[in-house]
């Protein structure tokens, strides 16, 4: 009897620790599949030469059902580009976009006034947009380049401004109206670079201690402030926060695509980073290794591509 006794407590014993570790599983299944599937604002930001655009003909149109079927889903995607105001709102409108967006690498963001109904904080009047400018005006910049301490470096310089047409429509892979339209620039100054590398790395350190900088676009490098496109990603974020711009409290998660060294700042701190595939040329490397996902083709079947195996974009357009 006792025997039986002893063997029921052990039993009964078993069974409670049992039933704890089952508790403790439980529990810790539900908090990761909790955290996988929690509420989540996604927010794509996204260079557009090379990226988002087809690096020779800039073609589109073919991923536009899929941009409509991200936003459809509450999917904000930001264009954030070395083109100038007039060119990316040419490229909003032809994605349907009213999301603010970022130019000239960084230099400003615009927030639409239809959707932003209050003036942003710092933030100035321009036609149909409140602007923020984070980098430095153009005429500045050309003032301080033409200082001495740059003549030896201008000879290896060719700006686009000063190219001929021929030279524009080669280095840029533009027509002529759309020429004129890159050329209408507020914080920047294309150019190409026919020195050496050394000297370039020169060049960029001179720069850098004059409050300047050169960023490496798919085809061209461009002469600007000290701004970067991680520097606007994270004065957006925080804009859309104080904003409360989606309208709860859950998370903003960032997936940020880019094919060049320019846009390299900004997919180190995203959430997710997408490297889009340039043609001929080697895919850059980031010093993150974890949530990158390189594209097998080129843009723009390559951004959609690589977005697809991200598990919260599958999650929301299956
Ligand atoms: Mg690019």
């Amino acid at each position: 009897m006792i025997r039986y006794r002893i063997i029921k407590k052990i039993k009964y014993k078993i069974l409670i620790r049992l039933s704890l570790h089952l508790r403790i599983l439980r529990n810790l299944v539900y908090y990761i599949l909790k955290i996988k599937f929690m509420a989540k604002n996604i927010l794509i930001i996204t260079d557009l030469d090379g990226t988002l655009l087809n690096f020779k003909n800039f073609e589109y149109k073919s991923i536009l059902p899929f941009i409509n079927t991200l936003t459809s889903k509450g999917v904000e995607i930001v264009l954030c580009s070395s083109k100038c105001y007039q060119e990316i709102i040419q490229i909003n409108n032809g994605l349907n976009l009213i999301s603010p967006f970022i130019v000239e690498n960084g230099s400003a963001i615009y927030f639409p006034k239809k959707t932003f109904l209050k003036r942003p904080a710092n933030s100035t009047e321009k036609d149909n947009y409140w602007e923020i400018v984070l980098g430095t005006p153009r005429d500045e910049i050309s003032k301080k380049i033409r200082s001495n301490t740059f003549k030896k470096y201008l000879k290896y310089v060719l700006f686009l401004k000063n190219m001929t047409k021929l030279q524009q429509a080669y280095y840029t892979g533009l027509k002529s109206d759309a020429l004129d339209v890159t050329l209408e620039r507020n914080f920047s100054e294309p150019l190409i670079w026919m020195g050496t590398n050394k000297e370039l790395i020169n060049f960029k350190k001179e720069l850098n201690e004059e409050s300047m900088d050169l960023n490496t676009g798919a085809r061209l490098l461009h002469l600007t402030g000290l701004n970067t496109k991680g520097d606007a990603l994270k004065e957006l974020l925080q804009f859309l926060n104080i904003l409360n711009y989606f309208n709860n409290s859950d998370e903003i998660v960032t997936i940020a695509c880019g094919d060049s060294e320019n846009d390299i700042s900004m997919m180190e701190i995203s959430d997710y980073a997408v490297v889009v595939r340039l043609p001929d040329k080697k895919n850059i490397t980031l010093k993150r290794t974890v949530n990158v996902f390189n594209s097998k083709n080129v843009a723009p079947i390559g951004w959609r591509e690589s977005l697809e195996e991200i598990d919260i974009i599958r999650e929301i357009i299956k």
